[in-house]
């Protein structure tokens, strides 16, 4: 995990109320990181993170996008990421992760946030995810799906996009 030291996040050592930090998650990242759903990918990942009176919240802008399997010919795909995360931190006497809140060990103060980097880049995966090319045609046949599959398809979920819209108009 040695790789990953630089997601590490000194909560306890914070000189202000706010600091941020920037990275890039590549190849190396989701293969140090070796999560079941992404093995390649590209992301911007900025993090903000905000000391207040009882807690940390930490704000993950995710963009960029990650290699997953088209679900119809099998092949891989890029699934566009851009996604506002959050996660709240607070600080205990051990580890403990109740879904919604993070507790760290106040002797460290430091969480490293690898992983719920990989795990929000996980959760912008559809449940149903096809290239555009693929979702246009309801039954391929074997031949088919060999000689008119372009190579660089990009991918496209409706319920996504509403998603998307969802998350914007809240703001
Ligand atoms: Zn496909």
């Amino acid at each position: 995990m040695e790789k990953l030291d630089g997601y590490k996040v000194d909560l306890r050592g914070m000189t202000s109320d706010t600091v941020s930090y920037h990275w890039q998650a590549d190849n190396d990242f989701f293969s140090a990181v070796q999560g079941p759903e992404i093995k390649h990918g590209s992301l911007d990942v900025a993090l903000r993170v905000k000391r207040t009176s009882d807690a940390y919240e930490l704000e993950f802008q995710l963009r960029g996008g990650v290699e997953v399997t088209c679900d119809r010919c099998l092949e891989a795909m890029t699934q566009p990421i851009d996604a506002l995360c959050t996660l709240k931190v607070v600080m205990g006497d051990d580890y403990a992760d109740d879904g919604e809140v993070v507790t760290v060990p106040e002797r460290e103060g430091t969480i490293n946030v690898a992983w719920n980097i990989y795990e929000f880049a996980a959760l912008q995966i559809p449940l149903r995810h096809v290239h555009e090319e693929c979702s246009l045609t309801p039954a391929l046949s074997q031949g088919e799906m060999v000689n008119g599959k372009s190579s660089n398809g990009k991918c496209s979920d409706p319920r996504w996009e509403a998603l998307k819209q969802m998350v914007k108009s809240d703001k």
